[in-house]
């Protein structure tokens, strides 16, 4: 027994806890749940928890269904939305029965792509921004979807229930040791935005989910909905998640550079390379539903096309300003991903991709300067600026052919997303939709 195990034990003796969630996540980023008993807890630690994995998604081939539940005492917290019944949870990684790491994990994907990055010399944060849209509700139904207000960007809204219901959330949130840094209308209806203080990317990809599980809670309460979904109607702007990432070396933050341009260092240089470069075939990771695609091109700040900028709302990658003198902050900015992406694939691809750019040095283009969205399409093709995948069928697409996806992802997981999004793809293609309807039903 560990200090950290010892400490989770004792503090179930004494906050009288009663049930302790195990967390995990299945390969499509949700979220799993499995209450223990205290007296399990100390066998959890030593042993594991077996559990049948074979009907979670991607976790298993059928041939070897059991696995074991490893929880990790470092992200032991106690539910604070739970009045009566405490209840703590822990974060879980997988290993097969014989003790082997299980290769499906996410969490596991992303321990091994930050291993590689330690191996380097390099320690990886990320602080997200995450968009959502609250709707009128707790059962929003399908049609007609109402938002809770009608408020835009930074609006401030008077008796507005948002408004409680960020403060409600980050309340919460810091009770469970996430830090928030700001909470904000953003520019859609009920679209609402919260953004987590910078942590290493495991913590942080854990603190989404636990970021999830607080904001549909809270929402509830009030009797709402909270949805991540990336793009609920055509008319409003998507929910992105802007991921801003650094690289640090001990202390020092390897993408600052005393008066450089943009105060950006060479290793930051070659990390957006290698983003740019590898952006077409990580895609699908960062942005894996039909739906993602409508917020990609729908407009509204959502990027479309693979290019760097400078506080430029139209560029994928883009390097923010920061305050003089605050070499520590330095980053980069990638604006594709959306609320529904699986954060630890997510962090793991563009990790990876980053890190390509550094070993092998990749050169950085030019960034573009003016808006992308002002060109027309021959000019942009003229320029170079190759576009993202436009639907989920083109990022499959170019997922398959990526030697960088199956090494991160690993083949088990690999070929379990693919088959399980062409799957998607298949059954999305196949409807036949209100657009169809509108202009074809009576005009034929
Ligand atoms: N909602 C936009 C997106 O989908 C971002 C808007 C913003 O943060 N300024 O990326
Ligand atoms: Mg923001
Ligand atoms: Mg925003
Ligand atoms: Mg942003």
């Amino acid at each position: 027994m560990n200090k950290q195990q010892d400490y989770v034990l004792r503090t179930i003796d004494e906050r009288e806890i009663k049930f302790i969630r195990l967390w995990f996540t299945d390969v499509l980023g949700s979220l799993k749940s499995i209450a223990l008993a205290p007296a399990e807890v100390e066998g959890a630690f030593n042993e594991g928890v077996g559990f049948d994995g074979s009907s979670i998604e991607g976790l298993t081939r059928r041939s070897e269904a059991d696995m074991l539940l490893h929880p990790d005492p470092s992200t032991f917290q106690v539910l604070p939305w739970r009045d009566v019944d405490a209840t703590a949870r822990m974060f879980c990684d997988l290993s097969t029965p014989d003790g082997q790491p299980a290769v499906s994990d996410p969490r596991r994907v992303l321990r091994r792509a930050l291993d590689h990055a330690a191996n380097l010399g390099f320690t990886f944060y990320i602080h997200p921004e995450i968009e959502f849209y609250v709707l009128k509700s707790r059962h929003p139904g399908v049609n007609g979807l109402e938002a809770i207000d009608n408020a835009g960007y930074f609006d401030n809204v008077a008796g507005g229930t948002t408004h409680d219901l960020r403060r409600r959330a980050v309340r919460l949130l810091e009770d469970l040791g996430i830090s928030v840094e700001f909470s904000h209308h953003e520019g859609g209806p009920g679209q609402n935005e919260i953004d987590l203080r910078y942590a290493d990317a495991l913590a942080t990809a854990d603190n989404i989910m636990t970021f999830r599980s607080v904001v549909k809670e809270v929402a509830f309460e009030q009797d709402c909905f909270a949805t991540f979904m990336p793009k609920p109607r055509w008319d409003w702007p998507g929910s992105g998640m802007h991921t801003h990432m650094s690289l640090f070396e001990g202390d020092t933050n390897a993408f600052y550079e005393a008066g450089a341009p943009h105060q950006l260092s060479r290793t930051g240089k070659h990390f957006i390379a290698g983003l740019l470069k590898h952006a077409r075939e990580i895609t699908a990771v960062t942005n894996q539903t039909v739906n993602s695609y409508k917020r990609l091109w729908g407009g509204d700040e959502a990027p479309s096309y693979v290019c760097w900028g400078h506080n430029n709302s139209s560029a994928l990658v883009r390097v923010p300003t920061y305050k003089p003198n605050k070499g520590g902050s330095a980053r980069v900015e990638y604006r594709a991903l959306d609320s529904a992406a699986n954060p630890y694939l997510a962090y793991a691809v563009l990790l990876e991709a980053g890190l390509r750019g550094i070993e092998h040095e990749y050169e950085i283009p030019d960034e573009i300067d003016g808006d992308l969205r002002d060109l027309s399409e021959r000019e942009r093709r003229v320029l170079g600026y190759e576009p993202l995948p436009t639907s989920l069928d083109e990022a499959l697409a170019a997922m398959e052919e990526s030697e960088l996806v199956a090494e991160v992802l690993g083949e088990q997981l690999y070929s379990f997303f693919l088959d399980n999004k062409h799957n998607e793809w298949r059954q999305y293609r196949a409807q036949v939709t209100e657009f169809e309807l509108r202009s074809g039903l009576t005009q034929f």
